[in-house]
């Protein structure tokens, strides 16, 4: 077991001394680090308690820790704050922006018609099939695509909180403009009031518990990207291409963009970089692929142009077994490995 596992699992079993349930559902206990040396910390918040059980607290926790196998050392910072703001401040601090959800994976592209949506829908099936719990929200607010990628027809509902349930399909679960009530009013809206709209729904999603949001961005750069690099803290982005010159030149500019967002890059994904032809050769339509290095960001897969893409695109239905799932499957593995999933 990692030692994170270990280290939450004790946590998870050790009771709260005022509150029903653990030290780690109350958020008395929070912002838990762990690292492969064996060393475990961990954030305390002790101001409801006396000081001599704060004390005792801090003490019996650190004494099950030590004594857990694989952990060599402890550190417990103790806060005086109290209650609902620590508990709520830390959850931030251990889950991310949203509640539940571990890590959110931005998907985006220098232009438009390269392929984004089908990698961005591809990819979640693909850390889906690794058996994580994956969700998808369609963040292209001008051309949702995503419910038809999924073959989704029906709207998102809203729980008595106003929180938006998310649509299931092929084991995603999924959030976007397209399954709103009145997709055709975002139509009109300008920059800021879309990126709002997109965070509100990622945000007011009812997401349960996922290991991966990723989010299928608008082409381009702006004030979506924007607010999602502040708010929603992404652990990283994939940025789509061709290998046309043209493709590659925005896409550049999209990692460069990505970067001084403070998003890590996790990846390039090269879509369309060959196909065969009618006499069994390999053609290159838009080009050869630059490296990787060229772009600024690792290429983690060349993607054939495949018809296969487009009937599965057309019909809602993930890819069949073949060149383009493989190389998602390959995509997904390293986003999994990057990511510690
Ligand atoms: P974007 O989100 O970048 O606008 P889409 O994902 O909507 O792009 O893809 C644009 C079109 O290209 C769609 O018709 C899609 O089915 C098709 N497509 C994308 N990738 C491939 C591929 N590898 N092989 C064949 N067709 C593809």
């Amino acid at each position: 077991m990692v030692i994170r596992d270990v280290a939450l699992t004790l946590l998870e079993d050790f009771p709260d001394p005022r509150q029903p349930g653990s030290v780690v559902k109350s958020g008395r206990a929070s912002a838990i680090v762990a690292r492969e040396d064996g060393s475990v910390g961990l954030v305390l918040s002790v101001g409801d308690l006396p000081r001599a059980q704060a004390h005792a607290l801090e003490a019996e926790i650190g004494r099950r820790l030590r004594a857990a196998p694989g952990i060599t050392s402890v550190r417990i910072i103790q806060t005086a704050e109290r209650g609902a703001s620590v508990s709520s401040q830390a959850k931030a601090a251990e889950t991310g922006a949203i509640p539940g959800v571990r890590h959110i994976i931005g998907v985006g592209a220098g232009k438009g018609g390269v392929g984004k949506s089908t990698v961005a829908v591809n990819l979640a099936l693909a850390l889906a099939r690794r058996g994580l719990a994956v969700g998808i929200l369609d963040a292209d607010i001008h051309g949702p695509s995503v419910q038809m990628l999924l073959g989704i027809s029906g709207r998102a509902r809203a729980t008595p909180e106003k929180r938006l349930i998310p649509i299931e399909a092929h084991g995603l679960r999924m959030l976007g403009m397209g399954v709103m009530s009145d997709p055709d009013k975002a139509v009109a809206w300008r920059g800021p009031m879309i990126a709002g709209a997109v965070i509100q729904m990622a945000t007011a999603g009812d997401w349960g518990a996922l290991d991966v949001l990723v989010v299928d961005l608008p082409p381009g750069t702006g004030d979506i990207h924007l607010s999602l690099a502040q708010k929603l803290k992404p652990s990283g982005a994939i940025v789509v291409t061709t290998p046309q010159a043209l493709s590659q030149a925005d896409a550049r500019r999209a990692i460069a963009f990505f970067e001084q967002l403070s998003v890590p890059v996790l990846g390039v994904v090269m879509n369309m970089a060959s196909m065969i032809g009618p006499g069994g050769e390999t053609l290159h339509p838009f080009g050869t692929p630059a490296a990787g290095a060229a772009l600024g960001a690792e290429t983690l897969a060349e993607l054939p142009l495949d018809p296969a893409v487009v009937t599965a695109s057309d019909a809602g239905t993930p890819l069949p077994e073949g060149p383009v799932a493989a190389g998602m499957d390959t995509v997904a593995a390293a986003i999994a490995t990057r990511l510690n999933l």
